[in-house]
């Protein structure tokens, strides 16, 4: 089973979940190969936990943009990474046949909306909607992407037109420091932050070159000149002009050192972006010219006096509050300053004028001490929103170019992100109102891409089931009744009413609505409104009046008669404005508050984006603290759910966020065919989603067809097996669909795939054991036989040999002795036949040709009895001679010992004894006693053969035979 995000399983069962999810985690996706997947919705399955643990990857490898189908999420490396912006890294994705096919990168979305311009297929027009948290790098995008464009669309042939698109592209690029100087601020969370939403229009020719631009703002936090959260800063351009300007400046607008303001907190820390000279340069690029900068200046150094003026409570309520004592100098000095008559201008903040009855009669009322400081106030505030808005129109004077020069653009959206803070109030929800529509039109988008991608597959699905935020849009802006109605409707009916009663109101005029709730656990009046991105607690204290952003006619008129040049182009004596100004008094003309203009440029800017090609940009703060290489789950989670990414995966999770090459998908699932035969033989249910697929013969895929079909019949018997007793799994169709190159399928059956396999596996691991076992066992007892069979061979080839051994030594020694007995027997005869020849004439005849006789074969063994005779002659020890010697061979002849003289001993030297044995022919043998044997006695059998001296040493020796190799013994048989 796939694990939720932060989902932890126990004991055992997580060892083998982990294994089995790494796994399915290595066939859907590779983990390994996480941060190499540039795109998060190829991510399997689609998942919190896999897109943040992608993300995570991608980040720790310096890969800070991934794309996530329609949308690039670009996270903030909070490092200088100046390669990533090369402008030699811009060409190669202006070059490149296939920008999309590279690396994720804003150039490349830079570069596809100008390939879709130049492809003049409608929609021409682009926009990039870049969003995101503050700190996120939205305006870095913007302003990387306009460098981008500056680099790319400004390839013009001729030298005039080239020389225009340079200009302009420098001054799109000076607008940013300028509106970052004025429209900027330090806040908690980004040193930089943009307080204003921006959409720039980059105006391309018929060339598709830039011929100009133009800036749209919404919604500045004016309210921050006057007030600031502590740790937070007003806008840059204050501290700017007090730490960049020089001494003559400092004197011309009272500026001395070190002076503080109350409107000026955090002087001391001082940041990249208070350079005062950049600022400069940039507006002097824009046309304004040093007199206007050092006025715009004054101007500004003037509201920071002003908001050095405090008042005293009055002691009755019909006298004006007094200022305090400190004040009195910086009223003069702001008056001053702005070129405004000190007197009236503490008249205005002091004294209210009411106009009333049919005459439109005129009464004078002194303010309470709180009413002064809402009007000083006031008054910094509307010079200062007037200032920017002068300023956005300076810019686009300067870079506006001729309508009839530009036929297309490509917009860019540098727009809040959606806010959630302990204490919410009116910009909040302006904020996410606008959020929640541009949320509205990415889902409407992204389903739109979505169901492209099914249509491309071969898929009918639509997403009939997916809710929007259209709910929550009704509960804020719908008609007749909703949020903005009934505060409109506040302000139009310019009653008292409380806090309270507004929340009352609101909650029980709208309590239908899903999408409100209420925290009873609050002690201010409030009420809850359930975004896509999360539950927001707005305040009610205050909102209708910040919706009514009063301006006192009287201030607009004090104005008026400023001697400035530039407040008098600020605030014109104009008879249509006059007229605008006045219904916020007591007129009964339709009041025009902030959230109803809010709203209308709001539609109108849907208007542009609803008629260009979307792209979308989700900057993401990897941490809080603005910290390099460091990425905190929780926090990149909850911009996720806030940029609307988790939305689109919800909806991803809607359809089928499971998608599956056939190829992949075959070989994982191929072995579910087994459990089909097993569980229901010869079954042949129907495909899940047999009229959708369709596969070309031509496809790669064609030959998977057979085998992708096998696996899908297994599925309903899957579902089947899976479903509790009594659920009625049939009625229910299988949630896969088979696309022309993948199979589409849900998270669930998923897990029923994963299981049927599990389940498959298993079995097949139990017959594997069973087959090994048994394998095993007939394998040993195989060897076992073997073993027997082979120790009998080596036995009886051992008995054999030593067999073979032991009859050829017999065979040897029968042999030898013959040979010697033949020998002997020849000596024998041929030591006869000379004494023979001398006393018997006698031809003698051929050896064996006489058979011996009875006295001759005693004659013969009496010849073998004396052989031990010769051999102890031979051996004996020298020095056996005389009568020793005669004893030897008397013991030997078996001679009578009585009468030694009747025999006379004598070898054959000595002429004495027994004189010759003779070997008769035919084997006839003639003993002759004259003649002794002995001189033949110890003749060796074999003299000449090798080691072997003798027949005697070889019968003494014997026991040595056994030594003697076969080779020796045959060799010595011969
Ligand atoms: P936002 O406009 O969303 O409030 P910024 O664009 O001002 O945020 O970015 C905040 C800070 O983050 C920048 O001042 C810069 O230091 C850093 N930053 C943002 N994007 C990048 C980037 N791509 N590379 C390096 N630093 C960046
Ligand atoms: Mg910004």
């Amino acid at each position: 089973m796939l694990q939720q995000v932060n989902g932890h399983s126990s004991g055992s069962d997580a060892q083998g979940g982990k294994s089995l999810r790494e796994d399915l985690q290595e066939f859907l996706g590779g983990e390994a190969l996480l941060h190499e997947l540039d795109d998060l919705t190829k991510v399997n399955p689609v998942t919190l936990e896999t897109v943040l643990r992608c993300l995570q990857a991608r980040y720790a490898a310096d890969m800070f943009y991934t794309s996530a189908g329609c949308t690039l999420v670009a996270l903030n490396p909070f490092k200088p990474v100046p390669q990533l912006y090369s402008p030699a890294l811009m060409r190669e994705y202006h070059a490149a046949p296939q920008p999309q096919k590279l690396r994720p990168h804003i150039f490349a979305v830079g570069e596809q909306t100008y390939r879709n311009v130049q492809s003049l297929i409608e929609p021409v027009n682009q926009s990039i909607i870049v969003s995101g948290e503050s700190g996120a790098g939205k305006t870095w995008t913007s302003r990387c992407l306009m460098k981008f464009y500056a680099v790319v669309a400004a390839s013009p042939t001729s030298l005039e037109s080239h020389k225009i698109a340079e200009r302009i592209e420098q001054r799109i690029l000076n607008s940013n420091p300028v509106m970052e100087a004025f429209g900027n601020a330090c806040t908690l969370r980004n040193n930089n932050s943009s307080r204003f939403g921006k959409f720039i229009q980059l105006q391309l020719n018929s060339a598709q070159q830039m011929t100009g631009a133009a800036v749209q703002t919404y919604l500045l936090e004016k309210t921050r000149v006057t007030c600031q959260a502590s740790s937070e800063r007003n806008f840059h351009i204050f501290y700017q002009i007090c730490k960049g300007a020089s001494v003559d400046e400092r004197l011309q607008w009272h500026l001395p050192e070190g002076a503080s303001f109350s409107w000026l907190p955090n002087p001391e820390r001082t940041l990249e972006e208070d350079c005062f000279q950049v600022t400069r340069e940039a507006m002097l690029h824009l046309g304004i010219d040093i007199p206007t900068q050092n006025n715009i200046f004054q101007v500004l150094a003037g509201l920071l006096h002003l908001g050095n003026i405090w008042f005293a409570d009055s002691k009755d309520e019909a006298q004006s509050c007094q200022l305090m004592d400190d004040a009195k100098c910086s009223i003069r000095t702001s008056a001053s300053l702005l070129q405004l008559p000190e007197d009236p201008l503490l008249e205005t903040l002091q004294i209210r004028t009411i106009r009333a009855g049919r005459q439109q009669q005129v009464f004078q009322k002194p303010c309470s001490r709180a009413e002064c400081d809402t009007r000083r106030d006031c008054l910094a505030k509307l010079v200062y929103a007037r200032l920017f808005d002068w300023l956005v129109s300076v810019i686009n004077s300067s870079i506006c170019a001729d309508p009839d020069s530009w036929t297309t653009f490509i917009g860019l959206l540098d727009v809040y992100g959606f806010e959630s803070f302990p204490s919410n109030s009116l910009e909040q929800l302006c904020i996410n109102y606008a959020n929640e529509k541009l949320q509205q039109h990415f889902v409407a988008h992204y389903l739109r891409a979505q169901q492209e991608e099914y249509a491309v597959e071969g898929l009918d699905w639509s997403f009939v089931n997916y809710q929007d935020n259209q709910a929550c849009l009704d509960l804020i802006e719908g008609s007749p009744i909703s949020i903005c109605s009934l505060i409109n409707e506040e302000c139009r009916l310019n009653r008292p009413s409380s806090a309270a009663q507004l929340q009352t109101r609101i909650e029980s005029t709208l309590a239908g609505s899903p999408c409100l709730g209420h925290n009873k656990l609050s002690r201010e009046p409030s009420f809850i409104v359930v975004h896509y991105a999360g539950p927001v607690q707005y305040h009610t204290a205050g909102l209708v009046e910040k919706n009514k952003d009063p301006v006192p006619p009287e201030l607009t008129r004090l104005l008026q008669q400023s001697q400035d040049p530039l407040l008098k182009v600020l605030f014109p004596m104009d008879p249509e404005e006059k007229s605008q100004e006045e219904p916020s008094g007591q007129s009964r003309a339709p009041v025009l508050t902030v959230v109803s203009k809010f709203k209308a440029s709001l539609e109108q800017l849907l208007q542009v984006l609803h008629s260009t090609t979307p792209h979308y940009i989700r900057c993401i703060k990897p941490n809080s603290q603005g910290q390099a290489h460091t990425f905190l789950q929780e926090e990149v989670l909850s911009q996720l759910e806030a940029c609307g990414l988790v939305e689109t995966i919800h909806i991803s999770a809607a359809g089928f966020p499971i998608r599956i090459p056939h190829q992949n998908f075959v070989e994982r699932y191929e072995l579910l065919r087994r459990l089909c035969t097993r569980t229901s033989p010869g079954s042949h249910s129907p495909s899940p989603d047999e009229g959708h697929s369709e596969w070309s013969p031509h496809t790669k895929g064609a030959t998977l067809q057979p085998l992708l079909q096998d696996i899908l019949h297994t599925l309903p018997a899957l579902t089947q097996a899976a479903a509790t007793p009594g659920d009625p799994a049939e009625a229910t169709p299988v949630p896969v669909h088979c696309g022309r190159t993948k199979v589409f399928m849900t998270d669930s059956m998923l897990e029923l795939l994963e299981c049927g396999r599990a389940q498959v596996l298993e079995q097949c691991a139990c017959c594997i054991q069973g087959s090994w076992r048994r394998h095993r066992h007939r394998k040993q007892e195989r060897q076992r036989q073997a073993a027997t069979l082979i120790q009998a061979a080596i036995r009886s080839w051992l008995a054999r040999k030593h067999i073979q051994r032991m009859h050829a030594a017999a065979t040897a020694i029968k042999r030898t002795w013959q040979k010697w007995r033949i020998r002997m027997a020849f000596l024998a005869s041929k030591e006869l036949d000379g004494v023979q020849e001398k006393h018997v004439s006698q031809v003698p005849l051929p050896l064996g040709s006489l058979l011996l006789p009875q006295a001759q074969t005693s004659l013969l063994e009496a010849i073998i009895r004396l052989w031990p005779l010769g051999l102890v002659l031979a051996n004996a020890a020298v020095g056996v001679r005389g009568f020793q010697r005669k004893l030897v061979v008397w013991a030997c002849l078996q001679l009578p010992m009585g009468n030694p003289s009747s025999y006379a001993v004598q070898t054959a030297q000595e002429q004495a004894g027994v004189t010759s044995i003779r070997a008769l022919p035919q084997g006839s043998i003639k003993f002759h006693c004259r003649k002794s044997p002995l001189p033949y006695a110890d003749i060796c059998p074999e003299p000449s053969l090798h080691s072997v001296t003798g027949f005697n040493q070889i019968l003494l020796e014997r026991h040595s035979l056994g030594h003697v190799s076969y080779s020796d013994l045959t060799r010595l048989s011969n």
